[in-house]
């Protein structure tokens, strides 16, 4: 396998059903190790961007229609959610859905299930870091997710997709619903991870966290890159800063 992956989304289309085009000639990269945030207004298409690299936009009714997705050296547009994770890729969902009448372990289990041989070992390994980035659900992990704060759920669903050891995170809209205290807390997670070695997409309607972890970012409006630059950049333009970090 590739040593030093990188994401490399190029110029695609994707359209869901016959007609609706949700995205229009795409394209950004995610280098080995890195940050990119994905910023934009509800509908821009950021979600979908990411089911397209995950393998999940069928599942939708969706299809990328043109342009490459590759990751190191697998072609990703078109394939299903374990070639993705076979990869090394794997989406955390937005809405942190987890199964809420199964414990906190066996949401847990559920996670990396696509790679069927994975050594008893690996999969203990998986289950400690996850338990360490994450000492809430260490001390709850036999109680129903469903009973865990918005925050602890969230945790869990970034917890179950870790447990595949992704190289490549995708996370939709981590800081959805949550207090400030708690975004704050899911940023240092973020930070954490990405410090393990695992390079991060970033899907966030809240700018100014999202600019603060990334290294580079884009601005996707009505289903086109309009904005691109790293994030320190962009974070000091005159649109960015009126549209999406609420200043006037
Ligand atoms: P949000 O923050 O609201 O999730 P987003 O930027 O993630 O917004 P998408 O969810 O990717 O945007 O939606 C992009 C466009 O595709 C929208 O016009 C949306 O209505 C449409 N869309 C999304 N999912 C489907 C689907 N399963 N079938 C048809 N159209 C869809």
């Amino acid at each position: 396998p590739d040593e030093a992956p990188a994401l490399h989304v190029e110029e695609i289309d994707v359209t869901y059903g016959r007609a609706l085009s949700a995205l229009r000639s795409v394209s950004l990269t995610v280098p080995h190790g890195g940050v990119v945030a994905l910023l934009g207004a509800n509908g821009a298409g950021k979600t979908t961007l990411l089911r397209a690299v995950s393998g999940t936009l069928r599942l939708h009714r969706g299809a990328v229609t043109a342009g490459r997705i590759r990751y190191g050296g697998t072609v990703l547009d078109g394939r299903d959610p374990v070639a993705a994770v076979r990869a090394g890729v794997v989406q955390v969902p937005e809405g942190r859905r987890v199964f809420a009448g199964l414990t906190v372990d066996e949401n847990l289990r559920t996670g990396g299930l696509g790679l069927s041989r994975r050594a008893p070992a690996q999969v203990r390994e998986a289950r400690e870091r996850v338990l360490t980035l994450f000492p809430r659900l260490a001390e709850r992990h036999r109680q129903a997710a469903g009973l865990l704060s918005g925050g602890e759920q969230q945790m869990l669903a970034i917890g179950r997709a870790l447990m595949a050891s992704p190289r490549l995170l995708l996370l939709d809209e981590p800081s959805l619903g949550l207090a400030p205290l708690m975004v704050e807390r899911i940023a240092e997670v973020v930070r954490e991870i990405n410090a393990q070695g695992t390079a991060v997409l970033l899907v966030e309607q809240n700018a100014g966290m999202a600019l603060s972890l990334a290294d580079h970012a884009h601005v996707l409006e009505v289903g086109e890159v309009r904005l691109s630059g790293p994030a320190a950049e962009l974070a000091r333009t005159d649109a960015v800063r009126r549209l999406y970090l609420g200043e006037t």
